[in-house]
C-alpha cells in the first residue's frame, strides 16, 4: 500500500536531496551508526531475553554492485516492526525532523548536521534515488519499506525467511557511483565509523569478474572488515592522537567541528572507569528544551547500557558529549536503577570535577578559546553556580560580567579580575541588574561611582539576577547591588551613631521641607525621600530598599509569571543639583508649579530606570507645557 510521507519529511527530503553539499558521504555515517545501534540494541535484549541466542556473532555487512548501481548495508541488530518502520522511518512524526528544518533555514550547509536531529536515515537520499529497507524483529514477521523521496513510501510483508535485523538497499543516482568503488567505501569507513565496535564487513563486488594472477590462477577475493573497532576510550591517553579522538567526538556527536576540549581519563581505586568527553564548540540548537537529548553514553564490560544517561551529569553541564564505560556496573543494569545507583553517583561526581578542571584550564591557557566556550555556554556555568553548591567556588572562578570599563557587552571580566584591579578605598564589589548593556551604562546611578573611579559589574543576563543572590560575597568582599539601600561612598563607619542610624546631616535639614513634600506627594509608591550619595549630575533616581525587590528584578519574576508583590521604592535626590535647588526654593516659596515640578521628576526617575511611566499622557502634558514657556 502507498502511502505519503508527513509534510515536513517531504520538505525535509526536498532539502537533502537537492543541496549541494558536497560531503554527502556523511550518509554511510549515518547508516552504519543506525546500525551499529540497533545491534548494541539487540546485544543488550539479549542479555535480559533468554529465549534470545546470545551468541550471535554482530556483524555490519556492506555489498557493492557496479552493475546493479546499489550499495547494501545489513545488520543483525535488532531490527523493527512494522509500526516501529511506519513510526521511525515513515511518518517521523518525531519533532527532530521540524527542529531540523527550522535550522535549515538560518544555516546554509547545514545538511552535514542531519545526525544532530534523529533524522539520519534520510541521508541516504542524498546519494540514492530509490531506497528499500528489509528489517526484521526476532520472533516477528519480516517488513519492506520502499520509496523513492518523492512523497510517497510503500510499506510491504517481507520474506518468511528473511534474515533478522535490518537491510538497507540504496539504489545510487547516476552521479554517484563513487559510492560502489571500494577504496571509497573503505575510507569512509575509516574515516567516520573505525571506532564501531562491531566489524563492518565490505564484501567482494559480485558483478566484478574475479582477477586472474601472474600465475594464470583466479584470485578469489575475501571479505574485508574495515575498521579497527577500537574503542579508543579504553586505550591509554598517549595511545591516541588528538586526530583519533576529534573524528571520535564528531561521530558520537553528529558534528563537523573538532571539540573546544577533550577530557581522557581512567579512574582507578574505589570506583573503576574510563571516560572520554567532549566540550563541544558550539552550544546544540535545543540546549535550553527540557526533552533535550543530553547525557553520556554509557558501558559496561564492552557491553552498551545506553546513550543519552542524563544521570552522570548534571543539568548544567548536559551539553557535555561522551563515552563512560566501568567494569563495576551490573550488565543488566537499567535505565531506572541508574538514577539511584551509588557506583553512578560516585562517577559522576569524578567527572564533573574533571570537566570543571578541563574548563579553568581551558580559561587559564586558551583564552580565545574560552571566549567562545563562554559565549555559548556561559549560562549553564551561572546555572553551576546557582545550583551546585559543591562546586560552588571553583565555579565562581568561571563566571564572567560586562562592566563600566567595557567598550560593549562582550568585554568581560572575570569576578578575580575584578577584586584584583579594584582601588584600595574601595570596599564592596558594585553590581547593577539591567534589561540591557545599553540601560546600565547610561543609568545616573553609576554618576558618583563614575566619579570615585568604582568599576561596577553589569548583570544584564535575566539568570544573574539569581546568581548575584547566590554569589554574595568574593574573596571576603560582599557584593553590593548599586540600586538598593543606603551607598556612601565617601562616608565611613563613624558617621553612624550608636543605633547604626545616620544622623541627619545639615544638607538634610535644609532640604527637609522638599524631602517632605515629595514624600507625601507620592507616599502611594514611594517608601522614604532622601538626599543621594549616588548622583552627580542627575537630580533624582529611584531605588530599593536593602532588602526590597530591584525594579530588574521585579521584570525578571513577572517575566517568569511570578507574582511580585507591591513594593515601595526609594527616591533619592541630588542636593547638588540646580534644578533640585530651584524646586527647594519654590517649596519653600510655596509656589503652586512645584507640583507639576514633583511629577515630572518622579517620571524622570521611572525612565531612567526603565520603567514604563505610571501616567504617560500627564507627563507628555507636563513636558510639552513646559516647553512652550
Ligand atoms: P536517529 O538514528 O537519530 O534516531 P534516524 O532517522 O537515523 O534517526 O533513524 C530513526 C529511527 O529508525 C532510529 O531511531 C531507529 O529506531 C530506527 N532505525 C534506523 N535504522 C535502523 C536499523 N538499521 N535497525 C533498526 N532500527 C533502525
Amino acid at each position: 500500500m502507498k502511502k505519503t510521507f508527513k509534510t515536513e519529511v517531504s520538505q525535509l527530503l526536498d532539502l537533502v536531496i537537492n543541496s549541494l553539499y558536497s560531503k554527502k558521504e556523511v550518509f554511510l555515517r549515518e547508516l552504519i551508526s543506525n546500525a551499529s545501534d540497533a545491534i548494541d540494541r539487540a546485544r543488550f535484549e539479549a542479555l535480559t531475553d533468554k529465549t534470545q541466542e546470545a551468541d550471535e556473532e554482530y556483524k555490519i555487512n556492506l555489498l557493492a554492485n557496479k552493475e546493479a548501481k546499489t550499495l547494501v548495508i545489513t545488520d543483525n541488530g535488532i531490527g523493527m516492526s512494522a509500526e516501529e518502520v511506519e513510526r521511525n522511518i515513515g511518518t517521523v512524526a518525531s519533532s527532530g525532523t521540524k527542529k531540523f528544518l527550522q535550522a535549515m533555514k538560518d544555516k546554509a550547509n547545514a545538511p552535514e548536521l542531519i545526525g544532530q536531529f534523529g533524522v539520519g536515515f534520510y541521508a541516504a537520499f542524498m546519494v540514492a534515488d530509490k531506497v528499500q529497507l528489509v528489517t526484521r524483529r526476532r520472533g516477528d514477521k519480516a517488513v519492506v519499506w520502499v520509496s523513492d523521496g518523492n512523497g510517497e513510501y510503500e510499506i510491504t510483508e517481507g520474506d518468511e525467511d528473511a534474515a533478522y535485523g535490518t537491510s538497507i538497499t540504496l539504489f545510487l543516482r547516476e552521479d554517484m557511483m563513487e559510492y560502489v568503488d571500494e577504496w571509497r567505501i573503505r575510507e569512509i569507513v575509516r574515516r567516520y565509523s573505525d571506532y564501531i565496535s562491531y566489524p563492518i564487513v565490505l564484501f567482494p563486488d559480485p558483478s566484478i569478474a574475479p582477477e586472474k594472477d601472474d600465475k594464470g590462477e583466479i584470485e578469489i577475493k575475501e571479505p574485508q572488515t574495515l575498521n579497527s573497532m577500537k574503542a579508543i576510550w579504553k586505550r591509554s591517553k598517549d595511545e591516541v592522537s588528538k586526530e583519533d579522538t576529534d573524528s571520535f567526538y564528531k561521530h558520537i556527536a553528529h558534528d563537523n567541528e573538532a571539540p573546544l576540549a577533550t577530557v581522557h581519563f581512567s579512574a582507578e581505586g574505589a570506583t573503576e572507569f574510563s571516560a572520554l568527553l567532549f566540550i563541544p564548540a558550539a552550544a546544540p540548537f535545543d540546549m535550553y528544551f527540557s526533552q533535550a537529548k543530553c547525557g553520556l553514553q554509557l558501558y559496561a564490560r564492552n557491553v552498551f547500557i545506553g546513550d543519552d544517561i542524563k544521570e552522570l551529569l548534571p543539568h548544567y553541564l548536559s551539553f557535555v558529549k561522551g563515552v563512560v564505560e566501568s567494569s563495576d556496573l551490573p550488565l543488566n543494569v537499567s535505565r531506572e536503577m541508574l538514577q539511584d545507583d551509588a557506583i553512578i553517583r560516585r562517577i559522576r561526581k569524578v567527572i564533573v570535577g574533571k570537566l570543571i578542571g578541563a574548563i579553568e584550564e581551558m580559561k587559564n591557557k586558551r583564552p580565545d578559546d574560552y571566549t567562545k566556550f563562554y559565549r555559548e555556554f556561559g549560562r549553564m556555568i551561572k546555572e553551576g553556580v546557582h545550583g551546585d553548591w559543591e562546586n560552588h567556588d571553583k565555579l565562581k572562578e568561571l563566571v564572567q560580567f560586562p562592566s563600566t570599563l567595557s567598550d560593549d557587552a562582550s568585554k568581560l571580566v572575570t569576578l578575580k579580575d575584578y577584586a584584583d584591579r579594584m582601588p584600595a578605598s574601595q570596599k564592596e564589589i558594585y553590581y547593577l541588574t539591567a534589561d540591557s548593556f545599553e540601560v546600565a551604562k547610561n543609568t545616573p546611578l553609576l554618576e558618583s561611582f563614575k566619579k570615585h573611579g568604582y568599576e561596577v559589574l553589569f548583570f544584564i543576563d535575566p539568570v544573574d539576577e539569581f546568581v548575584a543572590e547566590r554569589l554574595r560575597e568574593y574573596n571576603g568582599k560582599k557584593l553590593r547591588a548599586i540600586d538598593r539601600g543606603e551607598i556612601d561612598l565617601d562616608g565611613d563607619e563613624t558617621d553612624k551613631s550608636k543605633d547604626g542610624k545616620k544622623e541627619p546631616t545639615e544638607a538634610d535639614k535644609q532640604f527637609k521641607p522638599l524631602t517632605d513634600f515629595l514624600a507625601e506627594r507620592f507616599k502611594d509608591t514611594v517608601k522614604t525621600v532622601r538626599l543621594s550619595n549616588r548622583l552627580t549630575d542627575s537630580a533624582c533616581c529611584f531605588v530599593a530598599d536593602e532588602y526590597g525587590y530591584t525594579a530588574h528584578m521585579e521584570r525578571v519574576m513577572r517575566a517568569f509569571n511570578q507574582t511580585v508583590p507591591p513594593t515601595q521604592r526609594i527616591m533619592e535626590i541630588n542636593a547638588e543639583s540646580p534644578l533640585i535647588k530651584k524646586m527647594l526654593d519654590s517649596v519653600n516659596a510655596g509656589n503652586a508649579s512645584i507640583e507639576d515640578w514633583a511629577d515630572l521628576l518622579y517620571g524622570q526617575a521611572q525612565l531612567a530606570e526603565g520603567t514604563p511611566l505610571s501616567n504617560p499622557a500627564r507627563f507628555n502634558k507636563l513636558v510639552s507645557d513646559l516647553m512652550l514657556k
